[in-house]
């Protein structure tokens, strides 16, 4: 830890400061510095609005790995909601495949884009990449 006082680093359970002289109180000392991290994580992605941070910390605590959930905005916007979030690739992955196999395969992108959108904006912003993997 580090006094409070003078920011001098100490032993974790030191009682005063052998620089400064101040007292300290290990156990006040360790909440703080547990309060400070938790607060860390918390804000870790304070970029992202609400419903995301939400999400991503879901995904964080799954060790990183693919859940299904489910984005409304995702669905709605379908292709446009990937080239609005900056995941042009499978924006474009999308666009092509509907150029291919006709407007049918519209709502099955769109169904994707429900389910698997979290998980890719997750993949695009904290892995980034714009691909699987
Ligand atoms: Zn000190």
């Amino acid at each position: 830890m580090v006094c409070p006082y003078c920011r001098i680093k100490l032993e974790d359970d030191a009682t005063f400061c052998h620089w400064c002289g101040g007292r300290i109180d290990p156990e006040e000392e360790r909440r703080k510095e547990a309060e400070k991290l938790a607060k860390a994580k918390h804000q870790k992605y304070v970029v992202l609005n609400r419903y995301y941070q939400q999400v991503f910390l879901i995904f964080d605590a799954n060790g990183g790995g693919f859940i299904l959930s489910w984005n409304w905005a995702a669905f709605l916007f379908g292709t446009l909601w990937y080239f609005v979030k900056g995941m042009w690739a499978k924006g474009l992955l999308m666009v092509l495949l509907t150029m291919l196999f006709g407007v049918g395969v519209a709502p099955f992108l769109w169904l994707y884009a429900g389910l698997c959108g979290n998980w890719d904006y997750y993949l695009f912003k904290v892995k980034k990449t714009q691909f699987w993997g």
